[in-house]
Order: C-alpha cells, then sequence, then structure tokens
C-alpha cells in the first residue's frame, strides 16, 4: 500500500523533463534526484529487478517459478517483470499461487484479479484455502483470537499453505512481492524487539533447507511507490483493497517511522537494507538454520514435534490465543519459513 504521506509519491503533473531524454517526466526519484519519463521509469525498475534475481539466484534451465500472488501492486509487479524475464526462456514455468486465507469481501475480488492477470499472460494459477489446508477460515476464529492480532496466526498459516503448495508443484524458488520498504521495516522491527533470530531469516535464502522452497525477493531494491507506479503505469489489473484485519499489526507502526526516516534523509531505505546486508552473514553464522524433521500432525518441516501452524491452529481450535506472535510480535523462533 502507498501511504499518503510517502515523501516521494509520484505526482503525474510532474512538470520537469526527464533526466535521460526531453519527454515529460512521470516521476522524480528523490533519492538519486533523477526525473524519468514513462519508458526511462519502467526500463528502471525492470533493470532493477533483473539485477536483484540474478544476484539471489542461479537458477536450472528448466525452472520452476512459483509466484505467492496477493493481486496487490507488488505481487503483480513481481509476477509480470518475472514474466517478462523468464517468459522466454524455454523450460522455465511461472507459476503463481494465492493464499485464500477466508477474508469476507477481502479475499475473493483479489483472487479475480490475479486470475485477470494469470489469464493475460497464460500462467497457471494456484489457490490454497484455509478452509482446505486447516478447516478454518480467518474470519471464522475471529472470537479466538484473544490479545493476539489476526496476522500472528495469519502470517504462520499463510507461510506454510505457500510453501507445501509451491512444494507440491515442484517448485525450484518461491517469489514473493516484498519491497524495498517491506524489507526495511523487518530489519528495524526485529531489532526493535531484539529477535535478532529473524533477523537471519528474513531471506533471500540461499542455502536451501530439507522441505522449505527457498523464497527470493525480486522488488527488493523497488519502494512502494515505485511498484505502485510501475503497475499504474503498465495498466495491470490490481486489488487496491486494505485487509480488514491489517489495523492492529506492528508493521504498520514502523511504516510511519521508516518513510519518516525517508523524508528526512532520502535514500534511507537503501542504508538499512546495505546495513543488513554487510551484517547477515555474521548474523546467520551465528544463527544457522535449524535442523528440520517432519510435523508429527501434517508432515511439513518442523523443528521439532509439532510445526509452528499445528500448533497454532490447535490453539485456535481449542479456543486458547497464540503463545509466540507470527507477522507481527515477538515469537518463538523455529524455522524460516513454516
Ligand atoms: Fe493476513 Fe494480516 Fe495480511 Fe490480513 S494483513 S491477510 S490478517 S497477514
Amino acid at each position: 500500500m502507498v501511504h499518503p504521506d510517502d515523501p516521494a509519491v509520484p505526482s503525474t503533473k510532474h512538470p520537469a523533463p526527464c533526466s535521460l531524454c526531453a519527454r515529460p517526466a512521470v516521476t522524480f526519484i528523490r533519492y538519486s534526484g533523477a526525473h524519468l519519463c514513462r519508458q526511462h521509469f519502467i526500463e528502471f525498475v525492470k533493470r532493477k529487478v533483473t539485477r536483484e534475481v540474478r544476484r539471489q539466484v542461479r537458477l536450472p534451465e528448466t525452472a520452476v517459478i512459483a509466484v505467492a500472488v496477493s493481486g496487490g501492486k507488488d505481487s503483480v509487479a513481481a509476477l509480470r517483470i518475472l514474466h517478462d524475464i523468464f517468459g522466454p526462456r524455454r523450460g522455465t514455468r511461472l507459476v503463481a499461487i494465492t493464499v485464500d486465507e477466508g477474508i469476507r469481501g477481502y479475499r475473493p475480488p483479489s483472487l479475480r484479479i490475479v486470475a485477470q492477470n494469470c489469464r493475460q499472460i497464460g500462467v497457471e494459477h494456484h489457490v490454497v484455502s484455509f478452509k482446505d489446508h486447516f478447516g478454518m477460515t480467518m474470519d471464522s476464529t475471529k472470537a479466538r483470537w484473544g490479545q493476539s492480532t489476526p496476522c500472528t496466526y495469519c502470517g504462520v498459516l499463510r507461510r506454510h499453505s505457500m510453501n507445501r503448495k509451491a512444494r507440491e508443484l515442484g517448485a525450484d524458488v518461491l517469489a514473493t512481492g516484498l519491497n524495498l520498504d517491506d524489507t526495511a521495516q523487518s530489519v528495524l522491527m526485529n531489532i526493535c524487539r531484539g529477535d535478532v533470530e529473524r533477523l537471519a531469516r528474513l531471506g533471500p535464502h540461499e542455502k536451501v533447507q530439507q522441505g522449505l522452497i527457498p523464497r527470493i525477493q525480486p522488488l527488493r531494491q523497488v519502494t512502494d511507490k515505485e511498484a505502485f507506479l510501475y503497475a499504474t503505469l503498465m495498466g495491470y489489473p490490481v486489488h487496491h483493497s486494505v485487509c480488514p484485519y491489517a489495523g492492529g499489526a506492528m508493521r504498520n507502526r514502523f511504516r510511519d517511522i521508516v518513510l519518516e526516516l525517508e523524508r528526512a534523509s532520502p535514500g534511507t531505505r537503501y542504508c538499512i537494507l546495505n546495513s543488513y546486508d554487510a551484517m547477515r552473514e555474521a548474523i546467520e553464522e551465528k544463527y544457522p538454520p535449524a535442523k528440520l524433521a517432519g510435523c508429527t500432525s501434517c508432515g511439513e518441516p518442523s523443528v521439532d514435534g509439532l510445526c509452528e501452524a499445528c500448533r497454532l491452529v490447535q490453539a485456535l481450535k481449542k479456543g486458547q490465543g497464540a503463545r509466540g506472535e507470527g507477522n507481527d510480535g515477538r515469537r518463538r523462533p523455529l524455522t524460516r519459513a513454516p
């Protein structure tokens, strides 16, 4: 979601010419001082994504790339750019996966939007639902969340569902729509709550763990606003609604903090990302990935006994709150994905 206070929200009435040609600029890239026209902006984003994907992963000729697509601007942009990059490559197969958490009024329209995008580029679309996987939905468990925020449950169950489906489809990697703003927020958030182990697992994942599909982040160098402008200029169908349960997430506070820092000092998001990358090897050495076994209930990768998703589902079914947290609070550090 593009925040209305984003210091660099694109202006369609930008008076300046493009810094690279004479055409009118559609945006001003504040952190670099460049004005870019439509064509140069599109090339600029695609170049960043292509470079980042090459940096993150080396794929075999016959790779299967699963893309987690919620229908929002980020995941749609990731899917479409990956299709532009890998579509012409013979043997590479792109598949889109959407998780249906069972959130009435929010998820159904986004499923249609993802399906529309997939039809336009001829990509398979797979939907995995909480109802089928766990026998419950976010809406149906609302009364049992207790003090925990909805994302606590949803985040863990989403990652579990996504990993399982990607593996069933034979995916080599799972691409997500995480952008630069998301990454900067996650880095700060984990530092502020002292969860260094989780910081080590933010991805992109270079080491393969048994049963876990490595996640890549094609938009890691693309800002929130750039993803929004890219999807808009390309005319892609995008779902703009905000999840009705997103309100209490701690991430919202960090979104404001990161934007405030960026406003005061353009380029801060890149500085946070670069600092994280510089520390990453040392953190990963101190917190190597846990040894995984199969969950005693679902068989998905787990550190011991029940995986985190089964533990949460059981707690929900018994009407108990979560002991750890998923997306936005301190959690029991387990594995990097499910
Ligand atoms: Fe789930 Fe939270 Fe995302 Fe809503 S905002 S879809 S509850 S993780």
